[in-house]
């Protein structure tokens, strides 16, 4: 067993400590994500960040298990699927992870989208204090919420979110809301990091020259911004090089220049749904 990487760790509004960087599993196919996060836990990943709609989470679960690793140095993330959203299934749901897992209980628990199609992100919300009381996910949170959902959970319940996972990424920074989560002490997570791979991170003005005079790739460097703005991120790949070097990113800093230069690349370029379709 390696040593674990040397990421930070972030306080949660709860009292719980969460590795800042970790692995994400979006669309990692159910049969190779045992492969994926064994080879994650052996380079020094302590985070991987699934959800029940990712069909992967067996294969994360057996390797969790297999694993040298002990479960407690591992911090586990999954999440209630729209369709399961309500005051009265998500226990199922959650119950359902657990045992596709092999878990007792997970670190953390998010409700991945609003879904106003379902409109139940409230009695939800409502459904995992619940399940937080009950000892299945050791913290709570959202994913995909804007301000006025998250002033809907604060007008039913005063349990404010640990986290809020948005897309956010160096062309869709998402200033304002982070604004927000810090007054509320909600802390934010990044989902699509380097941008899904959608654009590159080598046309935005001033990143390719940052990685050169870092020696770096632009992927570490949008990487390292995430970290130095207080942002958790859990880039994904299927690739143990990649793995490497998304996680060697504690060996360098960015400048103020640096970070004002990254600043204004944001383009409110959003690559993923919109927290407000209606598709599912
Ligand atoms: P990312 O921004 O992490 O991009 C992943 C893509 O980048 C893949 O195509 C990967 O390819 C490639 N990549 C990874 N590392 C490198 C590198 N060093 N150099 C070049 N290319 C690289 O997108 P994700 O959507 O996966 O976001 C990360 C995680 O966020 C997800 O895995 C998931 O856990 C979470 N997420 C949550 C959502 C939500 O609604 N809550 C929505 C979407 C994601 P390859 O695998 O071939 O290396």
């Amino acid at each position: 067993m390696t040593e674990a990487i040397a990421t930070p760790h972030l306080t949660l509004n709860d009292g719980t400590s969460i590795p800042q960087l970790g692995l994400g599993v979006f669309l990692v196919e159910p049969d190779e994500a045992e492969r994926i996060v064994t080879d994650a836990l052996e380079i020094g990943y302590r985070h991987i960040d699934t959800a029940r709609i990712y069909k992967n989470e067996e294969g994360v679960g057996r390797a969790i298990a297999a694993s040298a690793v002990p479960r407690e140095e591992i911090f586990v993330t999954t999440k209630l699927w729209n369709s399961d959203q309500g005051r009265d299934t998500a226990r199922a749901a959650l119950e359902k992870s657990l045992e596709r897992l092999g878990l007792d209980h997970v670190d953390l628990y998010l409700i991945h989208w609003p879904s106003p199609k379902h409109g139940k992100h409230v009695e939800s919300w409502e459904a995992l204090i619940e399940l937080r009381d009950a000892g299945l996910a050791t913290s709570i949170g959202v994913s995909n919420f804007m301000q006025t959902h998250l002033d809907d959970l604060a007008a039913a319940t005063d349990v404010v979110p640990a986290v809020n996972q948005v897309e956010l990424h160096p062309a869709f920074q998402q200033r304002d809301l982070r604004a927000f989560h810090a007054e509320r002490g909600i802390l934010t997570e990044a989902w699509g990091p380097l941008g899904q791979g959608k654009y590159e991170l080598a046309e935005l003005p001033g990143l390719t020259e940052i990685a050169a005079r870092h020696e770096k790739t632009v992927q570490q460097v949008a990487i390292r911004w995430h970290l130095q703005e207080g942002i958790i991120v859990f880039p994904k790949t299927t690739r143990s090089e990649r793995m490497i070097e998304n996680a060697t990113v504690f060996d360098f800093e960015l400048s103020d220049d640096e970070m004002a230069t990254i600043a204004a690349c944001d383009r409110e370029l959003r690559v993923g749904a919109h927290p407000l379709n209606t598709d599912f």
